[in-house]
């Protein structure tokens, strides 16, 4: 139960680390593709920084603001910042650099970590954090034998700031606590992780990210780390290290699986695939199940930690169109628009409660209040922003981002529904539906494809067959055609985006 594993004196990450430093300290902890570090080197390295971040007068509950990719010299400023009693602030590079400069500040770090790459695209920002470039860490390191001051540390003191992906508005700061933090841990209890090589392909500001990578560092495997995701170099990595886990998100699977020669690579060693953050269609997870060694796992939840549900596909080879059932020690109700629960079965949006909730959005109380949800007994739930229902055998069917939406002539419209049909299309590789405003309807569904290479079809001709297999208020108003759908660093569709270059009169 998760209770018990709370209960459990783990320690922190740091303490943790610490231990298997003492235990194993030329074991590989993390390497980068251009630097590698032990367990000794990452502990000893970790007591430097924090004793530099106390020296340069960052406070215990401040944020260390970090902008970078992923790298070795990254995850030892993150974890220092831990061991410091600080709170780890790793930003998004792919951000707008008024963007990237606006989170920084309001993260109230007073150093900013950058790597040479991001620090030129923020040339012409002003922050008020001091500079400390990565690739200089060694200078700025406290002396070789250095110790940081001990800290106490509270279980609900935040361990890091996570900018949630900006997918619906604006990214906000989500402060996750040491307990929130080992809640994900003690759940990959029976992973494996202590024996891991852990291969990892997206940025480390992201949970979808964190949700494996301090995993291992905590059991002692050892982190790969990509600096930027090539499907090919990807499992020709993996062959090299002999990757036994991995964090993927949806789009990297297809890349993957998509490539001719997949099949003549060896990925015997794996035994723990896992993915999160957008939606993974089952025919995507079938095929990874008949052709890579491995459990494979998905995981539905948000940063702000409402309710976490886990499908174990390998098990559940009939719910691969579902995300799972709740993991132990989480509650989930499904709202309609009157704040009513639904029938069973029903669809309603989702709302969720764990021992692993944030605190609140950093500096946004408004939001904060707006993602909340009291029951008639005051308890507290967490807003997930989706809607989906749950089957007779309590597993969730996501439907879509609540925001998503679409509301025409009174019908509600699930795009994902329009998605599945248009994506079955012989010309369509990839494709999305958004909701545009509509006198007539309010709004109407239109959609945007990339085109098979070599598809004849015309956008018209594809629009017809699909509007034939789709309700008559289902209808796609509108096909347009495009080279690529925007997608944000971790791989989620960016409909925003879409829907705002429409009315700009972009396609
Ligand atoms: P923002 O809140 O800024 O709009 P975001 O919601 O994309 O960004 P995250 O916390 O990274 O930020 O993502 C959580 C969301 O990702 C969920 O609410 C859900 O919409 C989507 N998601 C997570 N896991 C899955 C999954 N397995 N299948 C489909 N969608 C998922
Ligand atoms: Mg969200």
């Amino acid at each position: 139960r998760v209770e018990d594993l709370l209960a459990r004196d783990f320690g922190t990450l740091p303490d943790l680390i610490r231990r298997h430093a003492a235990n194993q300290p030329d074991k590989l902890a993390i390497a980068d593709g251009d630097a590698q570090i032990t367990y000794a080197e990452l502990d000893r390295a970790m007591d430097r920084a924090a004793a530099a971040l106390q020296r340069d007068g960052t406070a215990q509950g401040q944020a260390v603001a970090i902008v970078s990719y992923p790298s070795v010299a990254q995850s030892i400023v993150f974890l220092a910042a831990v061991r410091a009693g600080s709170i780890a602030a790793p930003i998004q590079p792919s951000a707008t650099p008024e963007q990237i400069a606006g989170m920084v500040e309001d993260s109230g770090a007073n150093l900013v970590f950058l790597d040479r790459a991001n620090a030129d695209a923020l040339a012409g920002q002003t922050m008020s954090a001091r500079i400390v470039m990565l690739e200089e860490l060694d200078q700025w390191l406290a002396p070789e034998e250095s110790t940081p001051t001990p800290v106490e540390i509270a279980p609900l003191d935040g361990f890091n700031i996570i900018y949630s992906s900006g997918t619906t508005g604006i990214p906000k700061g989500i402060v996750q606590s040491h307990t929130m933090r080992w809640q994900h841990l003690s759940r990959n209890s029976t992973a494996g992780f202590d024996t891991a090589v852990t291969l990892l392909a997206t940025p480390l500001y992201s949970n979808t990210t964190l949700v494996s990578f301090l995993p291992t560092l905590a059991w002692g495997g050892t982190v790969v780390l990509m600096k930027k995701f090539d499907a090919r170099c990807y499992l020709e990595l993996a062959q090299q290290y002999r990757a036994t886990h991995t964090m993927l998100v949806p789009v990297q699977y297809q890349r993957i699986m998509a490539l001719p020669d997949f099949d003549s690579f060896d990925l015997s060693a794996f035994r723990f695939k896992t993915c999160t953050s957008a939606p993974f269609k089952a025919e995507l997870k079938r095929d990874i199940l008949n052709r890579w060694p491995g459990k494979l796992v998905e995981y539905y939840g948000m940063t702000e930690g409402g309710a976490s549900f886990i499908l174990v596909a390998d098990e559940n080879p009939d719910k691969l169109h579902t995300v799972g059932k709740l993991s132990p020690g989480h509650e989930a109700l499904l709202l309609d628009e009157d704040g009513n629960e639904v029938a069973p079965g029903e669809m309603g949006e989702i709302v969720g409660r764990s021992p692993a909730m944030m605190n609140g959005y950093h500096k946004r109380e408004g939001a904060t209040r707006d993602a909340e949800y009291h029951d008639a007994e005051g308890r507290r739930w967490i807003r997930h922003g989706d809607v989906g229902r749950i089957d007779e055998d309590g597993f969730l069917i996501l439907m879509d981002r609540k925001k998503d939406m679409i509301i025409s002539g009174g019908f509600n419209i699930y795009p994902s529904d329009l998605e599945a049909v248009l994506a079955q299309h012989p010309a369509v590789a990839d494709c999305t539906v958004v909701g545009v405003p509509s006198e007539e309807w309010g709004e109407t569904p239109v959609g945007f494809y990339v085109p098979r290479p070599g598809a004849a079809a015309s956008a018209e001709e594809v629009r017809a067959a699909v509007n034939e297999k789709l309700g008559k208020t289902q209808r796609l108003s509108k096909l347009y055609v495009t080279d690529e759908l925007p997608r944000s660093a971790i791989g989620k569709v960016l409909k925003r985006e879409l829907r705002d270059r429409l009315a700009q009169g972009e396609f």
